[in-house]
């Protein structure tokens, strides 16, 4: 394991000093995370003091205890600044009062959901904000959206997961292109997270006998707008060493700590919600990472009702809904018998009355072979009434894979549906762009998203010149943020005096940008713009029509080939050639992300067909009228029209891996040479690229509606927790 902590926020926060009397709202909002998707919200805290700010990785708790007193006495008496937290805090309060009316609209009848009986969405990881990083990715960012959409809609939903108390590991890139890591750790001192308490002050804790010890946990709450993210975290000294690293680093370490943290988020989180009284209607599993609490739910039924598992899991069934991330079957979470029994002991299974052969069958595919790994995936789909892919190829995807577990199936009829993944549209559209829909649209543009057409025509009439002012802004920022992260890490790097300044010209605002930043993971397919590297530089260096690239990514610690990939892309940059045309951000986040999804003219995506579940970058990028160039694969097989961006290679080629990598490379090659760089670049007498802000538009006008997560948790709601699918 890794150990280079580097605690960015060292110090620890005692007690919040008093603000002054007109910033007092400031002490309330800070506790929810509704501000980080709230216009001005963000700059409220900012404007108070950018560089502190900044250096918090915009975390407000830090940044109110560490603002000086004059600074808080002088924005005190600025009457503008003033009106503006008086705005927000009245906004912050008429969300919160909302919520009774609009949990009302969903226990008309349409989904089991009440307030007394929410949902219950179980993840081992969540992305809500940079400062929160319990996230290593995609499947965390989505989960955050999730709870955002939820929020915003009044779906009644409690979420559950893990307080990890190094998170993720942060990346750095040292001069050979090589990937370092290190972590910071997580101080809940400093976050906005409450401990609960019982009411008589003493703080709760659920246990759970994991390696035949009690492992206790405590309990902590983020306020997620209306929604309660409840983590557990076994950081106390009441555990023994090893048992306070269960909730130590995100999928940190080996098979052992997985599993361990595994059972915490499972069983452990279904006592937690009990512990508060919590009864949910349904539970989520989003991704197999909490199957086991299918288990915890069975056996007190069994222990309350003294049924059998065969009848106590049938009604388990009826609760239970599981999402499936995982297009191959090897990216399951498996685990050896062995080290499943190591963990459980022998008291669990004794609970559910199963002899050993029977608690195991439970997540083997074919329960008689004695070399079969146990896996969630089966665990979860046996236990759970519906199960769903996240787009609709990844739903045919999944019937095929599981179709071993239906013997008695055919493809189609095997039981897994899709809800395609979407994005919260306020956390990943700019402002800038959201001020513009809100002026054209109108204040309640997020309603007409309900009227597609509507919603088309409104688009289109957006002037192609305000259009097209506010992304090149947009750009301006992107370069702007492009060259201070690189010349500040070629500071750190101690790199060459020269090479260090050159970071403050790179890159042009005017150039085509196009963006390639996800998880260095094989079948994303890293090297395949970089196959033919003199084809590459000839793009780049084209004199009228050159194209710029930002890259970002990370790869896993333990994948030496990523890591390979990795420095090839990351020391292209320091080619012959290349020059100022490309980039490469370390630490990929929620952050980069963002600053990349709202400023790119092009997200470039190239998976492995079928490999890319959905993708939800693309999706982002597409929001803010961004243009994808990707294969059609995951979300963009269903979002591609033939207006609202590119398209690189046919849907089904019937290649081998290699054939199909070089078919691809051709085509997206020729679609940079004959189709972006040229739309690009043809401009009318002012200026303006016409036809490219006409696919800008059809990118809003055709994806924003369909692919934001309003819509995705609506799905899940109607279709997926009522039981309706
Ligand atoms: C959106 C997002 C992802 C997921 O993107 P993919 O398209 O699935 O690669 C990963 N990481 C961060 C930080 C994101 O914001």
């Amino acid at each position: 394991m890794i150990e280079t902590s580097e605690s960015l926020n060292q110090k620890p926060l005692t007690e919040t000093p008093s603000l002054p009397t007109p910033l007092q709202p400031l002490e309330r909002l800070q506790w929810n995370y509704w501000w980080s998707w709230t216009p001005d919200g963000a700059g409220v805290f900012r404007d108070l003091d950018t560089e502190i700010w900044d250096e918090c990785e915009h975390n407000p708790r830090v940044l109110l205890e560490r603002v000086s007193e004059y600074r808080l006495a002088e924005m005190a008496t600025d009457p503008a600044y003033l009106a503006r937290v008086r705005t927000l805090a009245a906004q912050f309060d008429d969300y919160v009062n909302a919520t009774e009316s609009l949990a009302a609209r969903w226990a008309n009848g349409a989904t089991p959901i009440t307030p007394e009986h929410p949902a219950a969405y179980f993840c081992a990881e969540y992305g809500v904000h940079n400062s929160l990083p319990l996230y290593s990715g995609g499947l965390g960012v989505l989960a955050g959206d999730h709870l955002k959409s939820a929020s915003d809609l009044g779906l009644p939903l409690v979420a559950v997961g893990l307080l990890y108390h190094y998170g993720y590991f942060r990346q750095r890139i040292n001069r050979e292109g090589w990937q370092e890591e290190f972590y910071g750790e997580t101080d809940p001192g400093q976050l906005p997270l409450h401990q609960i308490k019982a009411a008589d002050g003493t703080p709760l804790f659920v246990a759970v006998l994991i390696r035949e010890r009690i492992v206790r946990a405590r309990i902590w709450r983020a306020d997620i707008g209306r929604v309660a993210l409840y983590l557990l975290d076994t950081n106390v000294a009441e555990n023994q060493e090893t048992d306070r690293w269960v909730t130590g680093h995100l999928y940190g370490g080996d098979r052992e700590t997985r599993i361990v943290q595994e059972m915490l988020l499972g069983i452990g989180g279904v006592r937690l919600l009990r512990t508060l009284g919590i009864q949910p209607a349904v539970y989520h599993l989003n991704e197999g990472h909490s199957a086991f609490l299918t288990l915890e739910l069975a056996r007190e039924l069994i222990q309350s009702q003294g049924l059998n598992f065969a009848a106590a899991a049938s009604q388990v069934r009826e609760r239970c809904v599981f999402t499936t991330h995982t297009p191959v079957a090897a990216g399951n979470d498996e685990f050896d018998v062995s080290l499943l029994s190591a963990s459980f002991g022998s008291t669990y299974e004794q609970q559910l009355g199963l002899t050993h052969e029977e608690f195991i069958a439970l997540g083997r595919v074919s329960p008689e072979n004695p070399s079969e790994p146990y896996g969630l995936t089966p665990l979860a789909i046996r236990m759970c009434r519906s199960t769903n892919g996240v787009s609709r190829k990844h739903g045919e995807v999944s019937r095929a894979l599981w179709l071993k577990l239906f013997p008695e199936h055919t493809v189609a009829q095997v039981p897994i549906t899709h809800v395609t993944n979407g994005v919260h549209a306020p956390t990943w559209i700019a402002p800038l762009l959201i001020s513009l829909y809100e002026k054209h649209v109108g204040p309640n543009w997020t309603q007409q998203l309900r009227e597609p057409e509507m919603w088309a025509a409104a688009v289109n009439r957006i002037p192609d010149e305000e259009l097209w002012a506010a992304h090149l802004l947009l750009k301006e920022r992107l370069v702007a943020f492009i060259r201070q992260r690189s010349f500040q890490a070629r500071l750190n790097r101690s790199d060459a005096a020269q090479y260090t300044e050159a970071a403050r010209h790179m890159f042009e605002p005017g150039v085509l940008t196009i963006g390639f930043a996800r998880r260095v993971a094989g079948y994303k397919r890293w090297n395949l713009l970089l196959k033919d590297p003199e084809r590459l530089l000839s793009i780049i260096n084209n004199a009228e029509r050159p194209v710029q690239f930002v890259f970002a990514g990370k790869a896993h610690p333990q994948d030496q080939g990523a890591k390979l990939i990795l420095q090839e892309v990351a020391r292209w940059e320091t080619t012959a050639g290349v020059g100022d045309r490309s980039v490469f951000l370390q630490n990929y986040d929620h952050e980069i992300a963002r600053h990349l999804v709202q400023s790119v003219d092009v997200w470039l995506n190239v998976p492995r067909r079928p490999l890319e579940a959905s993708g939800t970058s693309g999706e982002k990028v597409a929001l803010n009228g961004g243009l994808n160039l990707s294969v059609l694969d995951g979300w963009w097989l269903e979002g591609y029209d033939g207006t609202n961006g590119f398209a690189i290679g046919n849907e089904t080629p019937n290649l081998g891996d290699a054939d199909a990598d070089a078919a691809d490379a051709e085509s997206l090659y020729r679609m940079l040479e004959e189709q972006v760089a040229p739309r690009y670049y043809e401009r009318d007498e002012l200026g303006l690229p016409r036809k490219w802000i006409a696919m800008m538009k059809s990118s809003i006008a055709t994806l924003l509606p369909e692919f934001n997560s309003d819509r995705m948790v609506e799905e899940y709601a109607r279709r997926i927790y009522s039981g309706a699918a």
